[in-house]
């Protein structure tokens, strides 16, 4: 069985498309969709979705893209989201020197995600580009004990990766590492030890930050699969420990239960 581990299924811009990817998968073996929310406007789709079908793992989190969009509230109507929804995460969280939106402001939202992370002791997805340092010294100095997290589509340097695996990061890969530089991103897959390791789509962002016209339930499927391929090259184990593996990092990020 496949785990997609990160995914945004409200922002698929068609209702039909977005049907036709669940309904697929079964056929296509894909057990759980790892649905994550971006502002506090998208939290009641992922919810919804969750509350529909049982494969789909509710995130809700604030994306550092909408740290500057917030109403002064916002962290009780997360909380009050967390609440109702036991097994939720908070994601997709994080740093972002890419957009211009104040860093300062992206870290305090953040940081007030990584508490409520900790004090309802719930699974953190966690989103950085170009500001590694920044995440290091944050989770460094803030990650709640016993916090478990992932670094969703990491593509960050060998010896960032080095740093997040020695704080117990989850290390997640998507398509974007199937359209770098293979040998590159073979050679990051290869040294994440492979109860650490997770893949995913982020569907239905197929091109850097948007969504591509390609966005549709066949490429989903084809992503997914990029990946897994990917990676049972990477790791050099069949396909059948690389997807039980997985699966099994997967439920030990979500629900803390021992990988295997
Ligand atoms: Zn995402």
């Amino acid at each position: 069985m496949l785990t997609d581990m990160h995914l945004h299924l409200q922002d698929i811009p068609d209702i039909h498309m977005c049907k036709s990817v669940l309904a697929l998968a079964q056929d296509m073996r894909v057990g759980r969709f790892v649905c994550n929310g971006t502002r506090p406007e998208d939290w009641p789709a992922v919810e919804k979705f969750a509350a529909e079908d049982r494969r789909v793992v509710p995130f809700f989190g604030v994306h550092p893209w909408y740290a500057d969009k917030l109403s002064a509230d916002w962290y009780v109507t997360l909380e009050g989201f967390l609440k109702r929804n036991p097994d939720a995460g908070v994601g997709e969280v994080g740093l972002d020197k890419a957009r211009n939106i104040d860093l300062a402001r992206q870290t305090e939202v953040f940081h007030r995600q990584l508490e409520i992370a900790g004090r309802l002791a719930r699974p953190l997805a966690i989103h950085c580009v170009r500001a590694w340092s920044n995440l290091l010294n944050v989770l460094k100095r803030s990650l709640p004990a016993k916090t478990r997290f992932m670094i969703h589509s990491y593509q960050g340097s060998p010896q960032g990766l080095k740093d997040l695996l020695n704080l117990g990061a989850y290390i997640s890969f998507s398509w974007k590492s199937l359209e770098r530089h293979t040998e590159e991103s073979i050679a990051l897959m290869r040294s994440v030890p492979l109860d650490r390791l997770l893949l995913e789509t982020d569907f239905p962002y197929t091109e850097p930050g948007r969504i591509g016209a390609d966005a549709h339930d066949e490429k989903y499927y084809e992503t997914l699969q990029g990946v897994y391929d990917l990676a049972e090259r990477a790791k050099g184990v069949d396909v059948e420990a690389l997807e039980k593996a997985v699966w099994a990092n997967g439920t030990a990020f979500l629900s803390g239960a021992p990988a295997r």
